[in-house]
């Protein structure tokens, strides 16, 4: 076996170890706690362990501080608390991880893969091109490190409540290794999130969709939508060209129809383009018969591209526009905007670079 992050076994796969290595299983669940629950970060620190096993483990796997990514954060503090953490892993790629505090929630926005290959052209985080798929330690190890920073002196809130992959990257492009997260963050012997404050984003990649909705998780899917019709969305996200938006739609209501959980759908509302009358009226009919919610997003400013926000009255047109046809709308607030930790201002990029 290689020498790999332990943060990368499932419980069963750990059982499994342990059992070839002639221990009792029941360790699992006690590595687990002191990984997840007490955040150790070595394994010399799990008191309950003979030295033995603690050794036996030290050989096979890795567990190193700054939780499995080289070093300690970058971080970037908004006025509203978000927080922006730049993490550099051990081969030198560089990804963000946003905290955003309310006063009930500490929400962690993670990335799934180092740069992006989806090329929406609204979105930072393809501009720098796909470098690789994230890992499940490196996965894991975002939330580690910032519950590991918790309480926050804005909120108190001591404990991660949610966790939302609209980080970098595309989460159902990543399958296996955010599976394998999502299940550790949920599991009660994990990180003990209930699976309903856990939601995955993808724009849109059918047969991951397909994929997810046999899983029987509780877990809530965000779709990454965006266009209105098929031309619209075509014009701004590419993988509309593989997985065209009628084709979208109706995996989404067999998703719907076979998981009996909503969607929600993310929609951004770019002037002249995606927030005119007409664009409400059309989004209003493709919806009918998927259970779902309908998340508004004003577009946020990326350096890179032309686009603008439509005014207030605009976004509150499109949003009663939506209301009166029936379907169920919120409106999402930009945070973090002042470091870039907006929805899609999230990019891959050096610390020297742009930031501040
Ligand atoms: N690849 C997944 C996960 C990323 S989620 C997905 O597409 O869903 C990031 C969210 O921010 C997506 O809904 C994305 O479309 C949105 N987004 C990207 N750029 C944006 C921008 N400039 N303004 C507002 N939202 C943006």
């Amino acid at each position: 076996m290689n020498h790999q992050d332990i943060r990368n076994l499932s419980l069963d796969e750990l059982c499994c170890f342990l059992k070839d290595s002639k221990e009792q299983s029941f360790r699992a669940t006690q590595i687990f706690k002191w990984i997840y629950q007490k955040g150790v970060t070595s394994f010399d620190q799990m008191k309950n362990l003979s030295q033995g096993l603690r050794e036996k483990l030290a050989k096979q796997f890795t567990l190193t501080g700054g939780n499995g990514l080289k070093s300690s954060p970058a971080k970037q503090i908004s006025i509203d608390g978000t927080t922006k953490y730049l993490f550099e892993l051990a081969d030198g790629e560089k990804i963000e991880t946003v905290l955003i505090p309310t006063k009930t929630r500490a929400t962690v926005c993670v990335s799934t893969q180092a740069g992006c290959k989806f090329g929406c052209r609204f979105c930072a985080s393809g501009v720098g091109g796909f470098k690789r798929n994230l890992t499940t330690s490196e996965i894991l190890a975002q939330i580690l490190t910032v519950q590991s920073q918790l309480p926050l002196t804005i909120n108190h809130l001591s404990k991660i409540t949610h966790i939302v992959f609209m980080g970098t990257g595309e989460p159902l492009d990543n399958y296996e290794n955010v599976l394998k997260a999502v299940r550790i963050i949920n599991l009660k012997q994990g990180l003990g999130i209930g699976a309903r404050r856990i939601t995955v984003s993808t724009c849109g990649v059918i047969p991951g969709i397909e994929r997810f909705s046999r899983e029987g998780l509780q877990v809530e899917l965000a779709i990454s939508l965006h266009g209105f019709d098929n031309a619209s969305r075509n014009a701004l996200m590419p993988v509309n060209r593989k997985y065209p938006f009628d084709k979208l739609m109706q995996a989404c209501r067999e998703y719907t129809k076979k998981t009996k959980r909503q969607i929600t759908f993310e929609y951004i509302l770019i002037k002249d383009l995606t927030s005119h009358a007409q664009a409400a009226q059309k989004l209003a009919r493709s919806l009918k018969g998927v259970i779902c919610k309908m998340n508004l997003i004003p577009y946020n400013p990326v350096q890179e591209f032309d686009y603008e926000a439509p005014s207030r009255k605009e976004i509150n047109a499109f949003k009663e526009s939506l209301i009166r046809r029936g379907v169920h709308v919120t409106l999402r607030s930009a945070r973090g905007q002042d470091v870039s930790a907006a929805c899609g201002q999230l990019r891959y990029q050096t610390l020297k670079g742009q930031h501040k």
